[in-house]
């Protein structure tokens, strides 16, 4: 990398959240002596008879799991939300207020495999779980309690999973999640300004400048975005606009789980290790509104910007809400490219 594509205090607009994000990308270059990451990871068997989610065995709560062959979605035995929540709560006093926890909290497993991620998946099987995630929205989104759906996969120790099982969760909730309804509200503004769908402008800057795309295909495409708050961060999205994942065609549904599964196989390979991430869908509320401006799509965001060093989130980002971001988005987006599609694991690693 030519030290001279560094640029030096540059701030980029964020359109989604109506934000400034910093680039500082000079600084990733500063000496660390805080934590890091190891990255010898474990031979885990293909079936754990101390896992909770795999198939047979028994969970906390007593309840068996099935003995399931592709896929397995189970009510969450800790929800933090319930149907059940009971409705009479304590009053809050003065300028405060509650509502029951009304919702419907759920895993889903991917495979039956217990090690196997997505990425080390059968292209076909990750193509299985997007359609369990559109049962799974459209069952949920009838439901008249919930309003919002978050579905999202943790993925690694270093965003605290401790079971490396391949799994995700939903919460369905009886509020509009404050990230969607960010969004909402710059995709509408967007829209009336311009008769314009915001993510689709978006998606047609990133075609033209071509620079931080990842990789696409006829009906989706992969980039860092210009404005990306995290080292690798991915935007994953049909190229046509759909509020939520219940209206993609099975044609749209493939080639979103090919570049899914192509992006997660290049951050694999990237530093040859089962690489972390929090990956979650971002879907219009189902609370009967109109939201034809919003345009469905999946973020990644991996926690580490270098090998085995996590990116804190502190002063600016905590104390104030604005990312510092280390790296150049262009750069991240180049690495990327050059990777392989093919597994590490697969190649033989
Ligand atoms: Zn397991």
């Amino acid at each position: 990398m030519s030290e001279s594509i560094h640029t030096l205090w540059e701030n980029r607009w964020h359109p989604l959240r109506q934000e400034w994000v910093m680039i500082a990308a000079h600084r990733q270059d500063r000496p660390w002596v805080g934590e890091v990451v190891g990255s010898g990871a474990p031979v885990l068997p293909a079936y754990s008879p101390e896992c909770t989610l795999c198939p047979r065995n028994v969970r906390v709560s007593g309840v068996r799991n099935d003995d399931y062959a592709q896929t397995f979605v189970f009510d969450n035995d800790h929800p933090c939300v319930s149907l059940h929540a009971p409705d009479d709560l304590p009053e809050a006093s003065g300028i405060y207020r509650n509502e029951p926890a009304k919702g419907v909290a759920r895993v889903v497993c991917f495979s039956p495999r217990h090690d196997l991620t997505l990425a080390e998946m059968a292209v076909e099987d990750v193509e299985q779980v997007l359609y369990v995630w559109k049962d799974q929205f459209e069952e949920l989104g009838r439901l008249p309690e919930i309003k919002s759906i978050h579905m999202f996969e943790n993925k690694g120790e270093v965003v605290g999973v401790s079971n490396p099982h391949p799994h995700g969760q939903i919460y369905a909730a009886g509020f509009v999640f404050k990230t969607i309804e960010i969004e909402i509200d710059a995709c509408e503004k967007h829209a009336h300004e311009t008769g314009r769908v915001l993510f689709a402008d978006i998606i047609a800057e990133e075609q033209r400048d071509g620079r931080r795309i990842v990789c696409e295909n006829e009906h989706a495409i992969a980039f860092i975005p210009y404005f990306a708050r995290y080292a690798y961060e991915i935007f994953i999205a049909p190229k046509k606009a759909h509020a939520d994942i219940r209206g993609l065609s099975g044609e749209e549904l493939s080639a979103l789980a090919d570049i899914q599964k192509r992006v997660l196989v290049r951050l694999d390979n990237l530093w040859r290790m089962s690489f972390p991430h929090i990956m979650a869908f971002h879907q219009a509320p189902t609370d009967g509104g109109d939201y034809s401006s919003f345009h469905f799509h999946i973020e990644i965001h991996p926690p580490l910007r270098k090998p085995n060093v996590l990116k804190y989130l502190a002063g600016a980002e905590v104390g104030a809400g604005n990312f510092l971001s280390d790296t150049i988005p262009e750069e991240k987006a180049a690495e990327l490219r050059a990777l392989p599609e093919v597994h590490y694991k697969e190649i033989g690693g």
